[in-house]
């Protein structure tokens, strides 16, 4: 074992035989191919993983669907639901470091951040977990109250039925158990499809859902490639419900072959967030806060703070200290605990970024800071800052997934509100400054689903988190996340009042 490579239990995991994970069990594909995974690290292949098709979709959804009517999950009392996620979530406290360090391998982030990244899908079990034992309908019959006619009406809640879950590679375990943990807490019966390049979080949980007493059928798992396994998925007639996380591209297709059966749909998308510093922020709050917005996960992260607005007398001050921040972070292997910035997650991505750093400076932007690749191995990029800006620029309206940050100086609050809303998506926003009074009125303008003040990107599994415009449709986690897998029925029942025998 090389210095910062994983633990040995997770090297044989990670070199071990990676099936599909239907009805509890293991198999191969039905089309007995494999698709190999790569560390982002070194760009080596580090795994052979069963390559699911739309036959072994096929297979899931029908494990899938027997679950749901044979009630082998919520057909259980809540009490014994609720204790089957609090199992999972003490087992993924066991198995922290190893879920992290899978990811590590397969994604390349910082282990602090995968470890972080644990840490929150171990609050969303717990948080679901509990949510079971509250779930209730309503009496409504106070309201339907009429001299002619009495009624009892009251509102049920149910488990939408079969929910396919798709995944992206930025954040696996995280990603995963955001829509996993409320899915089982409203009843569902599970297909997912993890990212090709990510799939091995997912594959290490599968026996984990065993361990718990999740019973069979109930959660399968497909490993597969987007435009086969994932598009079988979604058009597949007999599942009821999708949750997709990532592009906005692919959450359009999504939305169209989900109109085959009108499934219920839940879209988490990009975005191109706006990061405001006042005049009178703290600099040691919003230097760093700023910068990690946008180079944590090396911008890989849908919330990206990637587009900053700075008054224009603090503008010079703050660029450059994002600047001297970024070229002080340590860029490395994740397993490394110095490393703040891991590589990006594959030579594709790479290009992408690396081409959009040379339409910056074609476009006219000035580099401050970084802006080119990093070292001779993997799929690092410098972490890059940006001035001399304009709205018009691909740089400034695209979404591009990585540690590349546009600056813009701005003069007072209607031009940042302005700017600040001059995109299509709407994820994330940040908003520096010590005056209370102007972080109240700028959040409450800005069209974005999550805002965060003097801070950046805190997730909690009791706050919602989803967008406006195409950043995407619905929430996660609180209790918007459970309703995402719910229907409501609404019961009336005809009172008889001659019936007096
Ligand atoms: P996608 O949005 O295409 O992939 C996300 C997930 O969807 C993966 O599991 C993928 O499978 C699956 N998928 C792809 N096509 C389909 C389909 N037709 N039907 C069902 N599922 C599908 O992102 P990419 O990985 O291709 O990355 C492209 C760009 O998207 C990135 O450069 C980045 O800019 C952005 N992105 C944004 C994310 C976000 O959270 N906002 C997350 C990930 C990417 P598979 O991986 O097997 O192809």
């Amino acid at each position: 074992m090389a210095l910062h490579d994983p633990s040995t239990p997770v090297s044989e995991f990670i070199a071990g035989k990676h099936g599909i994970f239907i009805d509890g069990e293991w198999r191969d594909g039905e089309g007995g191919e494999t698709f190999d995974v790569h560390d982002p690290a070194t760009g080596t292949t580090i795994a052979k993983v069963a390559r699911g098709t739309a036959a072994d979709i096929d297979r899931a959804v029908a494990a899938a669907r027997r679950a749901f009517e044979e009630r082998r999950w919520h057909g259980l009392p809540p009490e014994k639901r609720a204790d089957v996620l609090w199992n999972l979530a003490r087992i993924f406290e066991r198995e922290a470091r190893t879920l992290a360090e899978i990811d590590v391998a397969d994604n390349g982030m910082p282990i602090a951040f995968a470890e972080w990244m644990v840490g929150s899908t171990i609050a969303q079990l717990k948080y679901y977990a509990g949510m079971i034992t509250k779930v209730t309908g309503r009496n409504v019959s106070p309201a339907l109250a009429s001299d002619q006619l009495r009624m009892h009406a009251y509102t049920s809640v149910e488990p939408v039925g079969v929910a396919g879950i798709i995944i992206p590679w930025n954040g696996p375990i995280g990603t995963l158990i955001i829509k996993l943990a409320p899915a089982l807490a409203a009843g569902c019966s599970l297909v997912v499809k993890p990212a090709e390049l990510t799939p091995l979080s997912a594959l290490y949980a599968a026996d984990l859902m065993n361990e718990a007493g999740i019973p069979p059928g109930v959660v399968n798992i497909v490993p597969g490639f987007g435009h086969d396994a994932g598009q079988a998925l979604v058009d597949h007639p007999d599942v009821d419900k999708v949750s997709f996380t990532g592009s906005t591209a692919t959450g359009k297709k999504i939305v169209q072959s989900a109109a085959g059966n009108l499934k219920r749909v839940t879209l988490e998308l990009g975005g191109k967030s706006p990061v405001v510093v006042f005049d009178d922020a703290d600099p040691e709050i919003a230097i760093p806060g700023a910068a990690m917005g946008i180079f944590a996960n090396t911008g890989q992260v849908c919330f990206a703070g990637s587009r900053l607005f700075v008054q224009k007398k603090s503008y010079d001050k703050v660029v450059a200290g994002i600047s001297d921040f970024a070229k002080g972070l340590t860029i490395g292997k994740g397993m490394d605990p110095a490393t703040q910035i891991g590589p990006l997650i594959s030579a594709g991505q790479r290009d992408k970024v690396a081409g959009y750093l040379e339409t910056g400076v074609s476009e006219g932007a000035e580099i401050v800071t970084g802006g080119a690749a990093h070292g001779n191995h993997g799929y690092f990029v410098q972490p890059t800052v940006f001035a001399n800006v304009d709205a018009s620029m691909r740089i400034v309206r695209e979404e591009i997934f990585g540690p590349v940050l546009v600056a813009t100086p701005v003069e007072d609050m209607d031009d940042i509100v302005r700017m600040a809303n001059d995109t299509r998506y709407g994820l994330g926003a940040g908003i520096f400054t010590t005056s209370v009074n102007k972080a109240h009125l700028v959040a409450e303008r800005l069209r974005a689903g999550n805002v965060w003040i003097n801070g950046y990107g805190m997730m909690h599994p009791a706050m919602p988190f989803g967008g406006y415009g195409e950043s995407g449709w619905g929430r996660e986690n609180g209790t918007e996340g459970i309703s995402a897998y719910q229907e409501t029925k609404s019961v009336f029942v005809y009172l008889n009042e001659n019936d007096r025998t």
